[in-house]
């Protein structure tokens, strides 16, 4: 039987190594315009979402038209983040591995300029570039642009969103005049009309699906809670998945440092992803996430842009993008690769106009979701846990020796009892942080007051205590992101993330607020604790007050910053700070087995569970309106 990429006209190198990547079948994208592409005498515009397989729709006509035998640069890819070139040249260096003298450059900033610059002058016929660092390139004459036959922009409409249209200009006209030019974009903004007007000569246009339509594998919801449980709604989408590996997009690096911050401290597997982190954090954080040592990355849209992430199941909207048309770039990061996804935005009443018109351009209705109840996560909870004790793989050499043991532990029990008891570990953690939850949709008067009380009830369980604020000589320069100096900090203090307020990460050092009581036993625990050979020092600092109302020189000091960052609904309300997880916290730390006290990236369901609780009857089951 032919290939089906061989009957597109690919080469049997290129066949093979697509073959080895486990590409059967092309995409439609692929079966669309790699026909058109290869004929090398078209500019083309392509209107297709991220994930869809447009690298190699583009790539792999590309690697056939290029003489190999010439070192001179005769494709440029230009697109608008360091991970998106990454990805597209790690791409195309799979696609060529059996075609001999090819050579791929990746061009971005952020990175040793002098290795590229080398790579440049060994010889290379296709260079991936963002355009800034092509650009300084281009600047130092370091690059010969005269053979260049196709310029491709991916993700045209990102790289003008970014700002980069000058640069574009810029760097095309530093190619020749009868170049093919292969424009890809996952919306058709006026702006991106006119480069295909200005540069393109009667290009030949496909669209995957119709014109603005999101990825068909998406389904997309909203949930209507009030601003101020906007992060209580989140945590209970995150518990009513348990499988869930999501993006949660906030507006700011801020909320994305609260929302992470807040997450990991209430037990969840999470870390912020923002453009103030260096570059090396940002590729541990990417890194993390893409091995699944990661549950949720809490990321702004810029700094999400590119992300090539398969599996991703949810896209959360923790807060809607300023510009609506980032939408479709969010929720593109699920539904990849054919598998299906589900883009999610919390919203208050104010902003179902949004909604109206997110539908709009994207040509596809959301569904009105209901916040399960307590009751319902609950139940999720306790049907995965049942599902993952049938289908666990037992190692019968392993285990066996402890059999007998076992056995006779569980002697005086039943099996019915046994069953119930495995089944109640992690199940009584939820029922205890669920047993009071309020309905968090925004809806009827009676739930509203329901809610308001339930709420009232959970924040009122802690009040708010004095902090110290600490000096720790580690920061970003060790490689910490602020959760891995949480989980620093929490392991080897012994003490939970409970204790922990603010945390301001610095380069060589970085300062921490903790609650008064716990600052004697953490300082005792910390004596002799090295990092990578150095011991790790800590200090009061000397504007901590120990839970006065008062500004420290970070602007963290004692209880005044920490009732002032809340969020969700607007940063207000030492209330609403206290309310983060309350529930769960508590649930965790009365757990025999460390409880929540584990931030080094295991799973929830690693950790403790807690106390017997009471099940909060409700019928109201999750439901779509
Ligand atoms: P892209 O849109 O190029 O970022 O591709 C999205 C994902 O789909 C990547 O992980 C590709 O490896 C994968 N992919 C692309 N084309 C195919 C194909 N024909 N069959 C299976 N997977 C593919």
């Amino acid at each position: 039987m032919i290939n089906p990429f061989s009957k597109l006209g690919i080469s049997d190198d290129v066949v093979n190594a697509v073959k080895d990547l486990g590409f059967e079948n092309p995409t439609p994208i692929q079966e669309q315009s790699i026909p058109v592409l290869l004929e090398g005498n078209n500019d083309f515009v392509g209107l297709a979402q991220t994930g869809t397989g447009k690298t190699a729709a583009f790539g792999l006509p590309l690697l056939e038209l290029i003489d190999f035998k010439s070192n001179k640069p005769q494709a440029l890819i230009l697109c608008p983040t360091r991970e998106l070139c990454l990805q597209i040249t790690s791409d195309i260096k799979n696609f060529s591995k059996n075609t001999s003298g090819a050579n791929v450059v990746a061009v971005y900033g952020g990175a040793n300029i002098m290795q590229q610059l080398r790579e440049i002058r060994n010889g290379v016929q296709i260079v991936v570039a963002t355009p800034g660092r092509m650009l300084d390139i281009i600047g130092r004459k370091a690059i010969d642009f005269t053979n260049v036959k196709y310029v491709v922009l991916d993700e045209a409409d990102e790289m003008l969103n970014m700002g980069f249209q000058e640069d574009i200009n810029d760097i095309l006209s530093t190619t020749p005049d009868d170049k093919k030019t292969w424009l890809f974009s996952a919306t058709m903004p006026p702006e991106v009309r006119r480069i295909a007007k200005n540069y393109m000569d009667s290009p030949v246009e496909l669209t995957m699906g119709t014109k603005n339509t999101g990825n068909v594998n998406i389904e997309h919801e909203y949930y209507i809670v009030r601003a101020r449980d906007k992060y209580a709604a989140l945590k209970r989408i995150v518990d009513f998945n348990p499988e869930i590996f999501a993006v949660v997009f906030c507006k700011t690096k801020l909320d994305t440092q609260d929302v992470a911050e807040h997450l990991i401290k209430d037990g969840y597997n999470a870390d912020a992803l923002h453009g103030d982190l260096s570059q090396q954090q940002r590729d541990k954080v990417m890194q993390r996430f893409r091995d699944r040592n990661m549950q949720l990355l809490i990321a702004t849209d810029v700094a999400a842009r590119g992300i090539d992430v398969n599996n991703v199941t949810h896209v959360i909207n923790y807060s809607l993008p300023d510009e609506i048309e980032s939408y479709t770039h969010r929720s593109g990061r699920t539904g990849r690769a054919g598998k299906t996804g589900i883009s999610i935005c919390i919203v208050n009443s104010k902003e179902i106009g949004k909604i109206r018109q997110i539908e709009r351009i994207i040509g596809k209705q959301f569904t009105k979701a209901a916040l399960p109840t307590g009751f319902d996560v609950c139940e999720k909870q306790l049907f995965a846990l049942v599902h993952k004790v049938h289908n666990v793989e037992v190692n019968e050499n392993q285990i066996e020796q402890y059999i007998p043991r076992i056995m006779d532990e569980f002697a005086e029990l039943s099996k019915e009892d046994v069953i119930k008891r495995f089944a109640s570990l992690e199940f009584n953690r939820f029922l205890e942080y669920y047993k009071n939850a309020p309905d968090l949709n925004s809806s009827t008067d009676e739930r509203g007051e329901r809610g308001e009380r339930g709420e009232r009830g959970e924040r009122g369980s802690r009040t708010s205590e004095g902090y110290t604020r600490l000096f720790i000589n580690l920061g970003s320069v060790d490689d910490f992101t602020r959760g891995d100096l949480l989980s620093f900090v929490c392991n080897n203090g012994k003490i939970s993330g409970k204790a922990i307020g603010k945390i301001d990460l610095k380069g060589v050092y970085s300062f921490f607020e903790v609650e008064n009581a716990t600052v004697e036993s953490l300082f005792n625990n910390f004596k002799g604790v090295e990092f990578n050979n150095r011991g790790v020092r800590i200090e009061k600092t000397a504007d901590t007050d120990g839970g006065g109302g008062g500004r420290s020189r970070g602007g963290f000091g004692g209880g005044g910053r920490r009732e002032g960052g809340g969020y969700g609904g607007g940063r207000s309300g030492g209330a609403e700070r206290k309310s983060y997880g309350s529930g769960r916290r508590e649930g965790g730390e009365r757990s025999s087995g460390g409880g929540f006290r584990d931030f080094s990236g295991r799973s929830r369901e690693d950790r403790g569970a807690g106390g017997a609780g009471r099940r909060e009857g409700g019928s109201d089951r999750r439901r779509r309106s």
